[in-house]
């Protein structure tokens, strides 16, 4: 998959991308990812990105003409990229199933604001405009991370173990059940051992298997109940849910 980033601040992705999987993953060549210096695509000795707001006010805007250079730049060197994603908090959810769907894509095109935002003009060449969260940062460059790492993990031959993917959190609309590795007791707080879950001791397969569904129900009705409208759950994953919520509305 190729992705390019266009940003002022390279250094901020450059370095994260260049650790643990994802790093792996461009070594490889899994990934082919450039990290692109909007100030690249100025034309002026100062190399300007930013002006002021048209009709007043505080804060700086990015200039439109060096995004869409950059965007003509990377279309030249790699072909027209079906995919252009403006980051912005007022763009619609980033979420697990988006990620999915994107990492389906061959090119995608991360932009990455500053100061005020863009100029809305930059719209025009932009294909999804998405956001990580309702708060607002400072930059682009954390949330073209967050969604370059989530959408890489889909990407086949990312991750070493592809069955762990498709268990993660979200992924069937559950969360992950809970995970324990040794020791398999230890010392809390005040002494009061903490121990593994016999079942996961038992080697009983089969019992892992259906106490694993039970803990990710469990939690996801505790933790995000909102998730349980959309989730996909077999026919045992089912009688389960009827189970706890059944054993919750007696407590109630
Ligand atoms: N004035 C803008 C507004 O209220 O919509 C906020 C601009 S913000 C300070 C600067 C840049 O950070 C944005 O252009 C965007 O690239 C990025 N950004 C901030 N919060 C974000 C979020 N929640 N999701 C995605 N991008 C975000």
């Amino acid at each position: 998959m190729t992705l390019d980033i266009v940003t002022i601040f390279p250094a901020m992705i450059e370095q994260p991308l260049a650790a643990g999987i994802i790093g792996r993953a461009i070594e490889r060549g899994t990934l082919d990812v450039k990290v692109r210096d909007l100030r690249d695509f100025t034309t002026d000795r100062h190399r300007v990105v930013d002006d002021e707001p048209y009709g007043g006010g505080p804060g700086m805007v990015l200039k439109p003409d060096p995004i869409f250079r950059a965007l003509d730049a990377i279309e030249a060197e790699r072909g027209r990229p079906l995919t252009v994603i403006l980051t912005s908090p007022q763009g619609a959810r980033f979420t697990q199933a988006v990620a999915q769907r994107l990492s389906g894509a061959e090119h995608v095109v991360l932009l990455c604001g500053r100061y005020e935002g863009f100029d809305d003009r930059v719209r025009e060449r932009v294909t999804e405009e998405l956001s990580i969260g309702d708060y607002v940062l400072t930059g682009g460059e954390l949330p073209a991370l967050v969604m370059l790492d989530a959408i890489a993990r889909f990407v086949p031959g990312v991750v070493g173990d592809e069955q762990s993917v498709a268990e993660d959190s979200f992924s069937r609309g559950l969360l992950d059940f809970p995970q324990y590795t040794r020791p398999p007791e230890i010392a809390g707080a005040a002494e009061r051992p903490l121990k593994v879950p016999d079942v996961l001791l038992s080697g009983n397969h089969a019992e892992i298997r259906r106490w694993r569904k039970r803990e990710a129900l469990s939690r996801t009705l505790t933790r995000r109940p909102d998730l349980l409208d959309g989730a996909v759950l077999d026919e045992e994953e089912a009688a389960l849910l009827r189970e706890l919520k059944g054993a919750r509305d007696g407590r109630d």
